[in-house]
């Protein structure tokens, strides 16, 4: 479903301003980076702006919705729209070699072509060689935009042949009182939007069972930590181990575990609104007063080394062990 126009506008006023404006005075560049997380608006309004770009009659930059352009566009059918995403964990030259010959194929349909390469960072060598090879060498009618949230991970090379246009984090505050609307919670509204800023993703997560799950334990575990080391090992095997047992889950379990700790030093320092664990605000006042921020800093540089180990495929439960050794040195 296509959003109205005032709700880009309102979502990210620079970013849709660049784009019509562009488009007004026919500036358009051959290839745009389009930087932003998910639920930013980037993937809504990279639809809205390729549909302009195909459009027969758009109007003050808006496309028409009705000409066989918009419709072939907004049935996914459009023969001169290309869409591309990672194969796996890349994108692999034969899915570039497939969208150039695409590209370069005339005759099948007049006008502007586009083409969108979403997660755009996970180009390998040969792959963003082959890219750049065709950015390097822009037809006249193709336009590319690459999307990516991960703009350190894209090649410089690729990167200057791009206008970048970057969507702007939306305000935490916005997605709270939005999930708080819509019956979730505010303390587990606190903590679902420090991990996403897609609404729909947030919503998802505070229903989910096991996140319910998940951040009770990491509440728990903090608090276990406080107390007994012993304690805190046991409740690693027996609830940490098992509730975040693949790559990613652990991956969550270390950041949610990240943000207490922020909480707490938040607290220490006087600042007790926007925490991620609202409810647990007496709880961390009470550890708060038991360290100095040193110590915590301390803590707080023992889960982001973990947090290191993991991406680099340490053994979990060593990984988890070591840190809760480490949290209760501090
Ligand atoms: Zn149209």
């Amino acid at each position: 479903m296509q959003k109205p126009l005032e709700d880009y506008e309102k979502m990210q006023p620079v970013a849709m301003e660049r784009i019509r404006r562009a488009f007004q005075k026919d500036r358009l560049a051959h290839a745009y980076l389009f930087e932003g997380a998910a639920g930013s608006g980037i993937e809504d309004m990279t639809r809205f702006f390729v549909q302009l770009l195909l459009c027969q009659n758009p109007s003050d930059s808006v496309p028409c919705g009705h000409c066989r352009d918009c419709r072939l566009y907004l049935s996914g059918n459009h023969p001169n729209a290309a869409k591309l995403e990672p194969d796996g964990q890349y994108i692999k030259i034969d899915q570039i070699r497939e969208l150039i010959y695409r590209m370069n194929k005339t005759g099948f349909s007049e006008g502007r072509k586009v083409y969108v390469i979403r997660q755009a960072d996970r180009m390998n060598a040969s792959s963003a060689n082959a890219l750049l090879k065709f950015l390097e060498e822009p037809e006249a009618d193709v336009t590319a935009i690459l999307l990516t949230d991960r703009l350190h991970a894209m090649m410089d090379t690729i990167q200057s042949r791009c206008q970048l246009i970057t969507f702007r984090q939306l305000p935490r505050e916005q997605l709270i009182r939005e999930l708080a609307g819509q019956g979730v919670t505010e303390s587990m509204a606190a903590t679902v939007s420090m991990l996403t800023q897609s609404k729909e993703e947030a919503k998802a997560l505070a229903e989910e069972e096991q996140f319910g799950q998940a951040r009770k334990t990491v509440v728990k575990l903090v608090e276990v930590l406080n107390a007994n080391v012993h304690e805190a090992l046991l409740l690693l095997q027996t609830d940490w181990i098992p509730l975040f047992k693949e790559k990613e889950e652990a991956e969550r379990g270390l950041d949610m575990l990240l943000f207490a700790y922020r909480d707490i030093a938040s607290v220490k320092a006087g600042l007790e609104e926007m925490l991620t664990y609202p409810d647990m605000k007496e709880t961390w006042k009470q550890i708060a007063l038991q360290r100095s921020f040193a110590v915590l800093s301390e803590q707080l540089q023992a889960i982001l080394t973990a947090k290191q180990q993991l991406s680099r495929n340490m053994n979990r439960t060593l990984m988890m062990e070591q840190l809760v050794l480490n949290l209760q040195e501090g």
